[in-house]
């Protein structure tokens, strides 16, 4: 089997170096471009220098260079909503697999990113790539069925430097428990809470945030009743782990049709 040829974008990144060492470690893939922002301090580096590994001989890039992109088939995408858009359009032209890490994307970026999956790209876009998460998922879905009365409040910290908040993975939690009580999480969340805001509305999923020093991404879903409180969590340890999904789902994607896919999709839970 030749070699998935792979695309880091936001190269320059926390996840971007997690994403240029899974690649360049993986013996089914081989990174032959990386991008990022125009300005940034990373443009003209060797992609293996900056990720703290050996040179690997590719420079990273702010530009979409056609000969680049045509010889890739996919893309690993962890930057930055507006870049996200406008790669997964290059994707659809081009029918490249586009794996979208990014969180914090607005309707409208997500309205546009499932557009590129009708248009011919193959996206899997997940608020974490990690497979325990994708099994906390589940677990959140099934015990928000089972507490229906419960009260589902959802907590997150992360590191100082992030920039979007409740967190990406905090809102696919959201989702989760929606989905087991049958409710839309746009129309039943309180994103956050200040000053005098009366009582807890019921049926409401509730997020708070934390943010503080470099805490990668813990994450507790918790329901409480009237004796008693459960609280499902989960605390990652390495960006690996979303590096090592990342590249996972690359591959799978690379053997499906066009569309706009989930984690678990990835792992088979939705067949
Ligand atoms: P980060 O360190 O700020 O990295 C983002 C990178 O993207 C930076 O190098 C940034 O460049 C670059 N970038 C910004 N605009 C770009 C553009 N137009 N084209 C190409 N590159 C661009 O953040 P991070 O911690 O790596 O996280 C990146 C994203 O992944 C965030 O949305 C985060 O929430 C998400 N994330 C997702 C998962 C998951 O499993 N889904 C896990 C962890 C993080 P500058 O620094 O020069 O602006």
């Amino acid at each position: 089997m030749s070699k998935l040829r792979i695309i880091v974008a936001g190269a320059g990144g926390r996840m971007g170096a997690a994403n240029l060492r899974a690649v360049a470690t993986h013996p089914d893939l081989e990174l032959v471009g990386a991008l990022d922002r125009p300005g940034s301090s990373a443009l003209g580096k060797d992609a293996g220098t900056l990720a703290g590994a050996e040179p690997l001989g590719v420079t990273i890039s702010d530009a979409l260079l056609p000969a680049v992109m045509k010889g890739a088939h996919a893309i690993i995408d962890f930057s930055a909503p507006a870049a996200s858009v406008a790669l997964a359009q290059t994707a659809a032209n081009l029918g490249l697999v586009h794996i979208i890490g990014t969180t914090g994307c607005s309707e409208a970026d997500d309205a546009a990113i499932a557009e590129a999956g009708r248009n011919g790209a193959r996206i899997v876009k997940s608020g974490n790539f990690s497979p325990g998460m994708v099994a906390l998922a589940v677990l959140v879905e099934k015990a928000a069925a089972a507490l229906a009365d419960y009260d589902v409040e959802i907590l997150e910290m992360h590191h100082n430097l992030k920039v979007d908040a409740p967190s990406g993975t905090a809102l696919l939690l959201g989702e989760a428990a929606a989905r087991g009580r049958d409710i839309s999480l746009k129309d039943n969340s309180v994103r956050s809470r200040d000053g005098h805001t009366g009582a807890r509305q019921a049926g409401t999923i509730g997020f708070a945030t934390l943010r503080g020093g470099n805490v990668i991404g813990d994450h507790s879903v918790i329901l409480a009743g009237p004796s008693e409180r459960i609280e499902l969590t989960h605390r990652a340890q390495d960006r690996t782990i979303y590096a090592n999904g990342a590249t996972r789902a690359a591959l799978w994607a690379a053997n499906q049709p066009a569309g706009l896919y989930s984690m678990a999709d990835v792992l088979g839970l939705n067949d």
